[in-house]
């Protein structure tokens, strides 16, 4: 079944709405036939894919790595085998992550149609400010915890719900992500079809986009995907 490629700027989003379609997905499969499709949630946090692997300035590289931009390479490596681990035409795979570059996601769009499944891409809209203010808050969390581990933030101020982690990245890094960022072109294959989230979505226009998603991509009018299109 289909390959979800989530995208969008650092801290824009991302893991927040992978994580909602994750659980519309798995409510659109329980409502059908529960044994017919299997989901996946793939993402730099559950490889444990370091923040800092984006980091491409040499001060960043820890002591045992080659170069800061083969440890992304790295990460790349291996959030690509993970999909092809479980990509079939019975799995759902939402891959969750900054799938900035164009070539990558290029790269994602041929294994779909290696395995005969589509693909589409759900870009996570989101100001630049937005983004940014996420990132130095978590920052500032993070500081917070190294000075005084277990205490609290003063009340009031922006918690990190339950489930989420800290992964900040530094300013630096998180500029250069930004200046880098790709963005999907819904006249490129491999970035069609495009779904767009924003900030401000609610919860009913956020399920009428996925409710769109799944029919573009699991409803009756699913495109037959050939290996050599
Ligand atoms: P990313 O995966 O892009 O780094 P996250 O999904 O982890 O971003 O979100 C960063 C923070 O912003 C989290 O604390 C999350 O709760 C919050 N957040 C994300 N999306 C929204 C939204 N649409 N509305 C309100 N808060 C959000």
């Amino acid at each position: 079944m289909p390959l979800i490629v989530v995208t969008g700027l650092p801290t824009s989003g991302k893991s927040t709405r992978a994580r909602q379609l994750h659980d519309y997905l798995a409510e659109r499969i329980a409502a059908g036939d529960p044994s017919r499709y299997r989901l996946h949630l793939i993402s730099d946090d559950s490889l444990s894919i370091s923040r800092a692997v984006y980091d491409l300035s040499t001060s960043a590289v820890p002591a045992h790595v080659r170069s800061a931009n083969a440890s992304e390479k790295d990460a790349r490596a291996a959030l690509y085998a993970a999909v092809k681990r479980v990509l079939s035409d019975r799995d759902f795979v939402v891959l969750d992550g900054l799938n900035y570059i164009k070539g990558w996601r290029y790269q994602l769009h041929c294994e779909a149609k290696a395995v005969r499944t589509p693909n589409c891409v759900l870009q996570i809209g989101c100001s630049v400010d937005r983004a940014r203010q996420v990132n130095e808050e978590r920052l500032r969390q993070r500081q917070r915890q190294q000075r005084q581990p277990g205490a609290e933030g003063p009340q009031g101020e922006h918690v990190v719900p339950e489930g989420e982690t800290l992964e900040a990245y530094e300013p630096a890094n998180w500029d250069n992500l930004v200046f880098r960022y790709e963005e999907p072109n819904p006249m490129a294959r491999w970035d069609s079809p495009l779904f767009t989230l924003i900030w401000d979505d609610d919860t009913a226009r956020t399920r009428k986009t996925f409710g769109d998603l799944w029919d573009a991509l699991a409803g009756d009018g699913r495109p037959v995907v050939r290996p050599n299109q």
